[in-house]
């Protein structure tokens, strides 16, 4: 072999040893329970997954958008030209002169923006798992169990959207499990939230009275990343983590009209009110929300019962703790977006949901949202 031959293959083993080794999963400790065995190939939810999709992508562009403390990539692809939206101001100072126009030009001739922001908490890999999905559908037209899409797909014509498949790789690489599926909600909480250094659990929501999480940490948990910080509960008015910064600037850059982020607990999926955003706001939430439950209910897929509804309170007043300021409420603000959390089940032992549901819960919550959004516009002109 000639030398730069066995230089090339030599480095080729090193950057393939350094990715591999990057992505690793970390040992578990004696006490917990074991890693499922059959893991379906379609549950894709692994960084290194994300990594093969977006190597593979021929239609959507991608860009690194930042990194993270812990040295990794944190990906955006992008599907659908961009509109010249004819910005003059950002859209608080836009809205003061009364019209978001002045922020974005949004009429029947623009495109709806969709965005959707992939799990900033690590021990929630099923938002990853409906991301590389969906950019598949987005690509192909089917899922990777085979399964078409054709309206999914075809709402990508219509639409330019927007997709960070993992919104916090330090913490899913930290998190050891690919999947809960099967496995208790106490190992989750254990590697989610975190322990303490006597080894006593974090647990939500007293894993957010100490932010950054930075001292009294025994195994820093994957919903920060590797500096403590749970983006969903960042400094939006002077961001700790750069990537928070990216996904603020890219809603201020977008106009999205319609964002999602996606979380998981061990409960029944549903959509999260965004409790900061202005009350016209929360009833379109609520309204979406009604829809993607009785769509759940109509396929038969976990859900939250014919008489669940999205409250809309009018108790705007109310001093906290009442409700939380998050990143979805920052969202709104920093770019008129109908922002708001989607909650997947885990499909923990004691919450029941398959590897099949938690991927169709995804990709029917992302037609809801296409759909929603399609047919009722907010035009700024
Ligand atoms: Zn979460």
């Amino acid at each position: 072999m000639k030398p730069e031959k066995i230089l090339c293959s030599s480095l080729f083993f090193l950057f393939t040893f350094i990715a591999w080794n990057s992505y690793a999963q970390l040992p578990l400790q004696a006490d917990d329970p074991p890693r499922k065995t059959d893991i379906p190939e379609f549950y894709k939810s692994k960084l290194s997954d994300v990594e093969d999709e977006i190597a593979g992508l021929k239609m959507g562009k991608t860009e690194v958008i930042a990194t993270s403390p812990g040295g990794l990539p944190v990906y955006a692809v992008f599907y659908g030209e961009k509109e010249d939206f004819q910005s003059h101001a950002n859209y608080n100072s836009a809205v003061g002169a009364r019209n978001p126009v002045y922020y974005a030009r949004k009429d029947e001739n623009t495109k709806p923006v969709v965005y959707f922001i992939g799990p900033v908490h690590g021990q929630e890999p099923e938002g990853i798992v409906g991301m590389v999905n969906l950019l598949q559908v987005a690509e192909t037209g089917k899922d990777y169990r085979g399964k078409a899409w054709p309206e999914l797909k075809n709402f990508f014509e219509q639409c330019r959207v927007i997709i960070i498949p993992c919104g916090n790789p330090d913490g899913r690489k930290r998190c050891p499990y690919d999947s809960f599926v099967g496995i208790p909600v106490e190992t989750m909480t254990k590697y989610g939230q975190g322990t303490k250094k006597d080894g006593t659990l974090w647990r939500w929501p007293q894993s957010k009275s100490l932010h950054p999480m930075v001292g009294d940490v025994g195994i820093l948990g994957a919903y920060y990343n590797d500096d403590g910080i749970n983006i969903m509960h960042d400094e939006f008015f002077s961001p700790m983590a750069e990537e928070t910064k990216a996904i603020f600037k890219i809603a201020m850059e977008e106009a999205p009209d319609i964002t999602v982020s996606l979380h998981s607990c061990s409960c029944k999926p549903f959509i999260i009110q965004n409790s900061h955003a202005p009350h016209f706001m929360k009833e379109r939430i609520a309204n979406l929300a009604q829809r993607l439950n009785q769509k759940y209910i109509d396929l038969k897929l976990p859900n939250m019962g014919t008489n669940w509804e999205l409250s809309v309170s009018v108790d705007d007043m109310a001093p906290p703790p009442q409700k939380s300021f998050n990143m979805v409420s920052a969202l709104h603000y920093a770019s008129g977006t109908m922002a708001f959390t989607f909650e997947s089940p885990h499909g923990t032992i004691e919450n029941d949901a398959d590897y099949d549901e938690i991927l169709d819960i995804q990709l029917v919550l992302y037609r809801e949202m296409f759909d929603y959004i399609v047919n009722n516009r907010i035009f700024w002109q």
